[in-house]
């Protein structure tokens, strides 16, 4: 039997980075990943507060090195309204880090492992988590490791070992994903065409729920371009019986504005597809077992949020075990339970605002459809938004301190999770309330 002190099954942005911050607190890491890389992965825009996380690591140069696409704001756009606006950075409540990137995940993905390798992490690769034995004083893999603690790290794939891990939400409530790749045009040739650009669209003129599209520069040449649409939406496509591609190349004509930051609308291979991705997780510490990023729950991707909330959960992650090793070496489900507890506040803090965009139609109706910087009062909203965009969610003056009780209605088994502390922010709730 081989021994390490804790395993991550996993090399995903989440994975990787919790193997980094462990393996330089001085633990011995094992890292298990399935696949070969490079491999394809979507989440291709990044956060400006993760370079927080990169830099604690020790990666944050390697990612100015790479030369990917600078993203200096999020420009929404409606095609119902015609109106647009652009949030900057460097205008959010704390402009700590005014700019992030757009990566090619296989890419970033494949640096990110290779520097947890330097980091002095074991990596086993192509070697999947196939078995896992608990002991009470240990965790087996695969009948040849023997690890103090293990850390899933595997993504949304998880949902399928641990079914009861996962609330899914019913359909009306969840979302359906569809992309591919197109040639990148530059629609001004400044820094400023490296946005991320999310085009609202609508089935008809009574939908209220807006879809959307998303344009990512993800090199110099080539734009990511998905749409995301309520699954109950998208099934009344598949119901007509259309195709992906079908169903890809009908959404791009409805989004002229994505349209203009491509060269061809020819895709540049098949469009892919993410079912009904959105998750929240029951129980995501258990005896001698963490799940941090996808594996420990997914939300909707129309904030950028999923790297950045996976990286943040692996720092949070490591914290806690590094809590728990001293003095006792206790990782029984009762010592973790502080991760849990600090990871739900970051996913809620996301998770409600995701709700409102849908079920308020948020982006439409605060930022595009009025002037966001129309006086004092306006501009400030704009600026707390931005910094939500900026996943800047723990700040001392963020606008997750200045939290109110929530009177959201939210799904009822998604509040028995996360109890009644939903909240908002209070001016944004003001004003949500008023729409
Ligand atoms: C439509 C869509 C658009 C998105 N857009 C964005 C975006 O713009 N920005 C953003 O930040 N996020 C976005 N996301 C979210 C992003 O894809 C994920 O949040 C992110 O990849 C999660 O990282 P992770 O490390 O948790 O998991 P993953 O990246 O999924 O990595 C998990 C790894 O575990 C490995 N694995 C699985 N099972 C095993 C096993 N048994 N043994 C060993 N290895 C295993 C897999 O091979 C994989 O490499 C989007 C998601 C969707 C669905």
């Amino acid at each position: 039997m081989k021994r390490f002190d804790i395993a991550v099954c996993g090399a995903g942005p989440a994975g990787s980075t919790v193997a980094c911050y462990l393996s330089r607190a001085g633990y011995d890491v094992i890292l298990f990943e399935q696949a070969e890389f490079p491999r394809h992965q979507i989440g291709e825009s990044l956060l400006p507060f993760s370079w927080k996380i990169f830099e604690e690591i020790g990666f944050a140069q390697k990612v100015r090195d790479a030369g990917f696409v600078q993203k200096f704001g999020a420009t929404f756009h409606s095609e119902r309204s015609k109106a647009g606006h652009s949030f900057l950075f460097e205008k959010s409540v704390n402009p700590l880090f005014p700019s992030i990137c757009h990566v090619p995940r296989d890419k970033f993905d494949a640096m990110l492992l290779d520097h947890a390798r330097e980091c002095g992490v074991t990596v086993m690769q192509p070697h999947a988590v196939r078995k896992v034995d608990k002991h009470p004083d240990q965790v087996v893999i695969n009948d040849e490791f023997s690890v103090k603690l293990l850390i899933r790290a595997n993504g949304i794939t998880n949902q399928q070992a641990h079914p009861d891990c996962y609330i899914q939400n019913d359909q009306e409530d969840n979302a359906t994903g569809i992309y591919s790749y197109f040639p990148w045009k530059r629609r001004t040739g400044t820094n400023r065409d490296g946005d991320v650009l999310i085009d609202l669209f609508y089935e008809n003129d009574e939908q209220t729920t807006p879809s959307w599209a998303w344009a990512i520069p993800i090199n110099e040449e080539v734009m990511s371009v998905g749409y995301v649409l309520r699954t109950h939406v998208f099934a009344g496509y598949r119901k007509e019986g259309k195709s992906l591609n079908d169903i890809g190349q009908e959404l791009l004509a409805r989004v002229p504005f994505i349209q203009e930051s491509i060269s061809s609308t020819l895709p540049m291979e098949d469009y892919r597809m993410r079912f009904n991705f959105q998750r929240v997780s029951r129980q995501i510490v258990h005896e001698r077992e963490i799940f941090i990023g996808d594996a420990a729950g997914f939300i909707d991707p129309v904030f950028s949020s999923g790297v950045h909330i996976g990286l943040n959960s692996a720092r949070m992650a490591a914290k806690i075990i590094q809590a728990a090793q001293l003095p006792s070496g206790d990782f029984s489900q009762a010592a973790l339970l502080p991760f849990q507890m600090t990871y739900r506040r970051l996913f809620w803090n996301y998770y409600r605002f995701v709700k409102l965009f849908y079920e308020k139609n948020l982006v439409e109706n605060l930022f595009l459809l009025t002037d966001p910087e129309r006086d004092d009062y306006t501009r400030q909203l704009t600026r707390e938004f931005t910094s939500i965009l900026s996943g800047d969610v723990d700040s001392p003056n963020s606008i997750i301190r200045s939290l109110d009780t929530a009177r959201l209605t939210i799904n009822p088994e998604v509040r028995e999770v996360f109890g009644s502390a939903a909240a908002l922010p209070v001016k944004l709730e003001t004003e949500v309330n008023n729409i």
